[in-house]
């Protein structure tokens, strides 16, 4: 027989989504009436229509195939030419952020990509992953192989946890120990929190200092409406020589289903050989993409350029102020109640403390049974996020209304 990865032996078996699931069901077929009533406020998946520039320019591009004369194959592995311009600059170069168009590579995720991006570094890396945190970091790289065992906390041994608390305001303090690969995202999924300029400087300066690579998640930087929340690693002087940016117009244009993002690899950054010699990472991720990945298709390439549209731009700020909106609405009904609430400011999700004594999963339960609202137990995103609930603001007005009232509802 073959032999497998062992590394995927040590997952703790994909625990927060399917528990969530077999709790609503087990819920559902109890209580057939209530279950009508479900409200999902749980994985964060963007609700509304697909912005009409995005769907117009995707049909044009589907006709486009289908004559022989405008036919395409295979485009580009790193993108097609006229997206990584767009990209360049209507998110960067217009912020007079320093950004080359072949430092853009657009892939189907960042999902997959802060995964695949393990692919150029060896091992041996120290980690430093925030707690809570968007699962995808840590479990990718026990799937590599670069962590030990968890321990019956959940916490993988060979991690450097930072912990990420309302009196660091969920940003993490620099480690006293020297890390290399540290994963950061802002604003942040679960906990809603954007990092300070002054915060973000911080972590450029000690990656600096010690060679680090930070791995900047900025999936939810369309929702920063403050000028003064950077939208970008890059907006920090020194950040091109140190860190890697992921970005996805899933949230950015509600294409969860449709499936496009990118990757900034600056050509400034250096990791290392094990013998000492520096080597830029850029080519390696160009080597690795167009090695096994064979881009993203047309259409979905024109409808990703067609965002930054004139149209194109009002349609996806009219979704944004629509979730935020709903978010405003969300953090008044617990500020209301006397909860102690986070986040859904400049991102859309709320993080809510419990009630004293509470635990999270206590919390989701109470939720489910008694308002049939699916929230998302914070312990689940780490133990860090233990005694708090994540709300998605990612749902119809009428919805979040409705959740709101319910919740007014609830005895706390
Ligand atoms: C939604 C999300 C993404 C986007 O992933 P895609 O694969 O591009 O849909 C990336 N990072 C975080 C933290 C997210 O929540």
């Amino acid at each position: 027989m073959a032999l497998i990865n062992e590394n995927y032996l040590k997952l703790k078996a994909g625990y927060l989504f399917p528990e969530i699931a077999r709790r609503v069901n087990a819920f559902s077929e109890a209580n057939a009436e209530a279950a009508a009533r479900i409200i999902r406020c749980g994985i964060g998946d963007v609700t509304e229509a697909l912005p009409l520039a995005a769907r117009e320019a995707m049909k044009a591009a589907v006709d486009e195939l289908g004559d022989r004369t405008t036919f395409r194959g295979y485009g580009p592995e790193q993108g097609y030419p006229f997206l990584r311009a767009a990209i360049a600059e209507n998110m960067f170069r217009s912020r007079e952020i320093d950004v080359a168009d072949d430092e853009i590579f657009v892939s189907d995720g960042s999902k997959c990509d802060t995964g695949n991006i393990l692919d150029i570094f060896g091992k041996g890396n120290v980690l430093a992953i925030t707690d809570p945190v968007y699962p995808v970091y840590v479990d990718t790289n026990v799937m590599a192989g670069n962590t030990g065992e968890a321990d019956a906390s959940g916490a993988y041994a060979g991690i450097v946890y930072l912990p990420c608390t309302a009196a660091n305001g969920f940003v993490p303090g620099i480690p006293a120990e020297k890390v290399d690969l540290i994963y950061l995202c802002y604003p942040n999924n679960p906990t809603g929190a954007t990092a300070t300029r002054a915060q973000l400087e911080a972590w450029v300066a000690y990656a600096r200092k010690h060679g680090a690579i930070i791995l900047y998640d900025a999936a939810y930087e369309a929702f920063v409406g403050d000028p003064d929340v950077p939208r970008s690693i890059y907006e920090i002087p020194g950040a091109r020589e140190c860190a890697i940016e992921f970005r996805s117009f899933s949230k950015h244009g509600g294409f969860t289903g449709v499936r496009c993002a990118f990757t900034v690899v600056p050509k400034s950054l250096m990791g290392r050989t094990a013998a000492g010699a520096a080597q830029a990472l850029h080519p390696l991720w160009a080597r690795r993409q167009s090695t096994k990945f064979n881009g993203v298709s047309y259409p979905v390439q024109r409808a990703a350029e067609a965002l930054f549209s004139e149209a194109g731009k009002a349609q996806v700020r009219e979704l944004i102020e629509h979730y935020m909106g709903n978010a405003a609405l969300l953090r008044e009904a617990c500020a209301e109640l006397g909860l102690d609430v986070h986040g859904g400011v400049n991102a859309p999700y709320i993080w809510v403390g419990c009630p004293r004594g509470v635990t999270s999963w206590e919390m989701f339960d109470r939720m489910l049974g008694e308002a049939h609202v699916v929230v998302t137990p914070g312990a689940g995103f780490g133990g860090a996020g233990e005694g708090f609930f994540r709300i998605s603001a990612f749902n119809s007005r009428a919805n979040v209304e409705e959740v709101c009232r319910r919740m007014k509802a609830l005895s706390w």
